[in-house]
């Protein structure tokens, strides 16, 4: 059985007291929640304010990036163990408005994800296709490429570790989110692409989510179907409110 997940990414959303404010408000919502892990990814600049706000609470806290270095001269970036070290669980790693905006590859993606998990953080390594690439029927083979030389290197055991979020680039903050049954395919299509590069035990146990538009009205058709163990939640996770049905819902 996998535990399912629901994480807001907060996105570049939010001064310092207004995410501490939404991550307060969020605490008695989903306190007698039990059976889903709750994470929220605010910016860099309110992590440790937000860690401070959650602590002793059961809501756990993701960076929305991070680089694969320790330490050195690497203007403007954060490495996996500083995010460690402020009271980071989770980081997101290679979400499509990174691939789009920044410049992130699949092969950038799978050192940060290396990096990440050594310095002990559980990873949400996004993927997903463009809607040029499905309409061109090359989706299946944009995942499999993604989570391939994504989680390159990685064994078995980094696995449980590690989260996949599809997350059809289509469907990010546009309203339009894949219907149940086109997320169960692509989510059974990367479960069998994880059995491939790693093992089919790995590949049962990998929880993956899904993100883009998910809202409360729509996480239950999307939990329903097998292959879907949660949601990467953006728009929808700014407010504590409706962050919390979607919690709920997942249910
Ligand atoms: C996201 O940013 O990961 C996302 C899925 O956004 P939204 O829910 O707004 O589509």
């Amino acid at each position: 059985m996998r535990r399912p997940v629901i994480a807001g990414n907060w996105k570049m959303n939010k001064m310092s007291r207004e995410s501490v404010d939404t991550a307060t408000d969020l605490l008695p919502l989903v306190a007698s929640v039990q059976g889903v892990d709750v994470v929220v990814a605010p910016v860099f600049t309110a992590l440790a304010p937000v860690a401070k706000a959650l602590e002793g609470s059961t809501i756990q806290l993701a960076a929305q990036d991070c680089f694969w270095e320790d330490a050195g001269a690497f203007t403007g970036e954060v490495s996996p163990a500083m995010l460690a070290d402020i009271g980071c669980s989770h980081v997101i790693i290679g979400h499509s408005e990174r691939r789009q905006y920044f410049g992130e590859t699949d092969e950038t993606v799978n050192r940060k994800v290396r990096a990440a998990l050594q310095s002990g953080l559980i990873v949400i390594v996004c993927i997903g296709e463009t809607l040029d690439e499905r309409e061109s029927g090359t989706t299946f083979a944009v995942l499999e490429r993604q989570a391939t030389e994504g989680l390159a290197g990685l064994r078995a055991g980094d696995m449980n570790r590690v989260i996949i979020a599809y997350e059809p680039v289509w469907a990010i903050g546009t309203g339009k989110t894949a219907s149940d049954s086109q997320a169960q395919e692509a989510h059974a299509f990367i479960r069998s692409t994880v059995a491939s590069c790693i093992d089919q035990t790995t590949a049962d146990a990998v929880r993956i989510l899904y993100g883009g538009s998910v809202k409360p009205d729509n996480i239950s058709g999307l939990m329903g179907q097998p292959d879907i163990d949660g949601a990467l939640v953006g728009g929808a996770s700014l407010d504590a409110d409706s962050f919390a049905r979607i919690v709920r819902y997942a249910l």
